[in-house]
């Protein structure tokens, strides 16, 4: 598995750092997010280190097909009302002017009723 030692969610995904683990597999990690700006907000990463979604390469399209299935399946788990009424948002931030502050790819998965901070 390609690692970068100084990534904070290489060190969360490896166990180095304590997270609220949702999920785990061989290519796939999912915790809580530290500063949930949703009732309900966790995070789905890759074990591998992509730091970005523009780093990602047509080999990943597996993995990212796997992050977006699963994302669903927490997200219910979780809590989120299924259906039209119910539901949640999925978002990558992408680079600076995306808002990304991790370099490391993730999934933020918000959803449980309104308001939301963001
Ligand atoms: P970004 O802005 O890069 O898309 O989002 C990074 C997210 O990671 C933020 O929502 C932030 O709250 C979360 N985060 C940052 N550091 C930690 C941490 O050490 N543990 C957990 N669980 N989440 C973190
Ligand atoms: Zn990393």
């Amino acid at each position: 598995m390609a690692h970068d030692p100084n990534c904070l969610f290489c060190k969360i995904s490896q166990g180095l750092i304590p997270s609220q683990k949702l999920y785990e597999d061989g290519e796939i990690y999912a915790f809580k997010d530290i500063n949930p700006a949703a009732p309900i907000h966790f995070l789905i990463i890759p074990k591998k280190h992509i730091p970005m979604l523009e780093s990602a390469e047509l080999a990943d399209a597996p993995l990212l097909g796997r992050m977006m299935e699963l994302a669903p399946r927490l997200a219910k788990e979780q809590g989120c009302r299924p259906g039209k009424d119910g539901g949640f948002r999925v978002v990558v931030n992408n680079g600076a002017d995306g808002g990304q502050e991790v370099y490391h790819l993730h999934l933020h998965v918000m959803g449980g009723p309104r308001p939301w901070k963001k």
